[in-house]
């Protein structure tokens, strides 16, 4: 049920808040009328939502990325107030959709983590599950693409965070935030006093629970210094000096950090979490004190939630507050600091675990570095009756490793009751590859919880021809429990059905073709098997296996044209870390192939190629109803779970994919006959890995795989310059083809046989399309968060209960 709308205050709001940026009547330029209509709507959302009594501890979620994406349709759908402001809208002449497009991205994340934190908060919200979000308000979200000559460029993304309408007054205090310093010792008690502090000033964003009168904060702070501007600096003539503090603690949160799955151990970067950290624990700390109640009821009615390990400091910033601010015992504090956290792992990549070196990590937080000493030794002395105890102390298990590096993954695991991984392949391996040892010293502390998308994003949002198919075929009720797709599976032989479905995707890939032209100037086939792969750009995902697929075909069709190959557009979209050379080089390769390719008429009748620039949220909204089939080539054992994956699935795209992380779960509800794997399993691996894999053995056995290398290698695609795509051909030969490329080439190559065969049976196709819709309910971030609730998040006295 949406929540009422009151037609005659929106209109008196909008006037008042366009009247406030200076415009007078609301058919005025777009962008200022997109901010009014935004607050307008805000003025009618209740302040704060109704207490209601909850089954399960109050849930504060920390990340330090939030990719929330476009937030105005989103809320005007959960709120059921899409219809209303649309018609209001018409009546001045102004089409929401075009409003809609004002809004840039919030994109305060990187790709797969910080999404999944943004579904889950929507979640969270539309079952009830009482929630605080925590992150950081970055002045410059994720950068922004664009391709010159075929080279990424990242400029700025300043998403004008001063001026984002559905940020709102936040009554929390501002929080200090202490760096530096010494610790001293006075009369036996320790003080930190820091070198120097800032402001952290909470931003709240309102996340919308779907149709049920909810709403709960996602709060993100801002960094600033306590006195802007120094007084006595200035009075004694350092003029330059006067604002220097400013401008450093402005730093912290300036800017998203652009690295996904990689550590790059800066300054900066542990100060923003360390400011993140003492924010978010601060505020727990207020709230449960406002309550009336005692600290050491903390974990009866809270949990925290780590994403990842970048805010782990918070396990050590909540024992300091314990010790030395409520002057706690230290074994009473560390017992209460290892109730409260839960952590979740996203990654195994050896590049991705976060170390932080030792003497930077003493400099800027010398109070929390002796805490973590002390942890050390605590965990030192469970083990003093250890029959491995030796064992223990040479191993992975050390907090502190050698070469003086504190490992946060393992402070994640010793101050959490509970781990889990992301899929079910993920949260074995980290079990049995990453912490063996701890699995074995606390068996029931680690668990899975596979990942999810909220379907209002990700199918009522983003692909409402298929929303109101389903609605006409099997009623309302999958848009509050995605597990009622199942009943299409009623509809699966009834010939209209699977027409509609198909021409959904048809209508789909029309409106993407007009943007694809307008956006890259290419006019694609709009008929053509529209073949994806949208995610960050990395080695471990494969963009480069798809490249060699796209120049074995095009060879193929120079040497021996074939008209029957059905004609396939490729589409990429990604974005490579600024500082990732190989990857940036694959972008370079896939542009250039694409120039060539596009241009060529042998072969660009069946063979077209797009890579869309500046991949993002809104652009995944646009493409992904669009899709026929959906890339998931991961190297086994390396993509944690995906999310891409479940989205593509759901809006009707079969999987060609490894397995890897969620793909083996797509295919154990969609089944075999409706996804393609491909390629080597994790046992197969494993055995290449340890048998020192030899990929000159492929490539010697392989004349066709020799063939293209060398059409990378001969310049064909960079008007003659041989050295154009070295880094790409050394790390498939010199380098050793680290992600099993080579290995897997072959069989990729057979299974997309086996797909153009299949493309051309069209009521196959889409009747496996629309099999993958009703058999993925279980990939919704709602299922994700009553997993979170069973396995996690209630205590055990509301386990049993439950
Ligand atoms: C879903 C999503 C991702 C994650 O995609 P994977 O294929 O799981 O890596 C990354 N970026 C954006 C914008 C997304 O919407």
């Amino acid at each position: 049920m949406g929540q009422p709308f009151n037609s005659e205050k929106f209109r008196n709001s909008l006037v008042n808040y366009l009247n406030h940026l200076g415009y007078h009547n609301p058919t005025t330029s777009q962008q200022p009328l997109w901010q009014a209509v935004c607050l307008a709507i805000q003025d009618q959302l209740p302040k704060t939502s109704p207490k209601k009594a909850f089954a399960s501890r109050h849930v504060n979620y920390l990340s330090m990325e939030f990719l929330l994406g476009r937030l105005t349709l989103n809320n005007l759908q959960n709120l059921g107030w899409t219809e209303s402001i649309r018609n209001k809208l018409q009546e001045y002449d102004v089409q929401l959709v075009d409003l809609l497009e004002c809004e840039h991205d919030p994109a305060l994340g990187n790709g797969g983590l910080g999404r999944l934190a943004a579904c889950f908060l929507d979640s969270m919200a539309s079952i009830e599950q009482p929630a605080t979000g925590y992150g950081l308000n970055y002045q410059y979200g994720l950068f922004r693409q664009s391709f010159t000559q075929g080279q990424q460029t990242e400029s700025a993304d300043d998403w004008d965070r001063d001026h984002y309408p559905w940020f709102c007054q936040s009554p929390i205090p501002a929080v200090e935030v202490g760096f530096g310093g010494q610790v001293h010792s006075k009369n036996g008690i320790l003080q930190w006093i820091p070198d120097f502090q800032v402001i952290g000033k909470a931003h709240d964003i309102a996340i919308i629970g779907y149709r049920n009168h909810h709403q709960q904060p996602l709060r993100l702070w801002h960094a600033s210094h306590p006195h802007p501007f120094n007084l006595k600096a200035f009075n004694l003539g350092h003029y330059a000096n006067a604002e220097s503090n400013a401008i450093e603690a402005e730093k912290i949160t300036k800017v998203l950090y652009p690295n996904d799955n990689h550590a790059a151990g800066k300054r900066l970067r542990l100060m923003q979490q360390y400011f993140q950290c003492t924010c978010a624990i601060t505020d727990i700390i207020y709230h449960h004190r406002q309550a009336g109640r005692p600290l050491a009821e903390l974990p009866k009615y809270e949990v925290i939630q780590l994403n990842d390990t970048h805010p782990a400091i918070a396990i050590v910033e909540l024992l300091r507050q314990l010790v030395d601010l409520y002057q706690w015992e230290w074994a009473d504090a560390w017992q209460l600091t290892q109730q409260l956290f839960a952590y979740t792992n996203h990654t195994l990549m050896p590049e991705a675990l976060e170390c932080w070196d030792l003497h930077l990590f003493k400099r800027l937080l010398p109070r929390h570095y002796q805490l973590i000493e002390q942890i050390d030794a605590w965990f030192s002395a469970t083990l003093k009756n250890h029959p491995d105890k030796q064992h223990y102390k040479t191993s992975n298990a050390l907090l502190i490793k050698g070469h003086g590096k504190i490992r946060m993954a393992n402070l994640s695991v010793i101050g959490s009751y509970a781990v889990n991984g992301v899929a079910k392949l993920h949260s074995r391996l980290v079990t049995e590859e990453l912490f063996p040892e701890y699995a074995k010293l606390w068996p029931t502390k680690f668990t899975n919880v596979t990942n999810g998308i909220t379907p209002r994003r990700w199918l009522l949002m983003c692909n409402p021809k298929l929303a109101e198919l389903l609605n006409d075929t099997i009623g309302e009720q999958w848009q509050h429990d995605l597990s009622y797709l199942q009943s299409l599976e009623n509809h699966l032989d009834n010939a209209s059905f699977l027409q509609d479905y198909q021409d959904v995707k048809q209508s789909n890939k029309n409106n993407l073709a007009a943007l694809i032209a307008q956006t890259t100037g290419i006019e694609i086939n709009p008929e053509a098997m529209l073949d994806v792969q949208i995610k960050r750009l990395h080695e471990y995902k494969r963009q480069h296996l798809k490249l060699l697929h796209i120049l074995a075909l095009y060879q193929q069709l120079k040497t021996h044209p074939d008209p029957n190959l059905p004609p396939r557009v490729f589409l990429f979209a990604a974005k490579a870390a600024p500082g990732y050379d190989l990857a940036k080089n694959i972008i370079y390769a896939i542009n250039q192939v694409a120039a060539v390719i596009n241009h060529d008429p042998a072969v660009n009748q069946q063979l077209q190629i797009v890579f869309m620039p500046d991949y993002r949220v809104s652009l995944a909204e646009k493409i992904i109803p669009a899709a026929d089939l959906s890339e998931q080539i991961s190297t086994v054992g390396k993509e944690a779970s995906g999310t891409g994956n479940m989205k593509l699935a759901l809006n009707g795209a079969l999987t060609v994919g490894t397995q890897d992380g969620a793909n083996i779960e797509i295919l154990d509800h969609v089944g075999a006959e409706h996804i393609f794997i491909f390629g080597q399993t994790v046992e197969s691996a494993r055995q290449l890995w340890q048998n020192e894999y030899h990929p000159e053995q492929i490539l010697a056995n392989n004349p066709q795989l020799q063939d293209i290398l060398t059409l990378l290698k001969d310049g064909t695609f960079a008007q003659g310059n041989k050295q154009a795509f070295k880094p790409l051909v050394e790390s498939l030969t010199t380098a050793g083809d680290p992600y099993l490329v080579l290995a897997d080439f072959a069989s990729y190559l057979d299974i997309q046989n086996k797909i153009d065969v299949r493309y051309q049976h069209p009521t196959t196709w889409f009747r496996s399309a629309a099999i993958n819709t009703a058999r993925c309910g279980i990939f919704s971030s709602d299922r994700a968060i009553r997993d979170y609730q069973q396995r996690i998040w209630l205590s055990d006295a509301q386990r049993i209960k439950g």
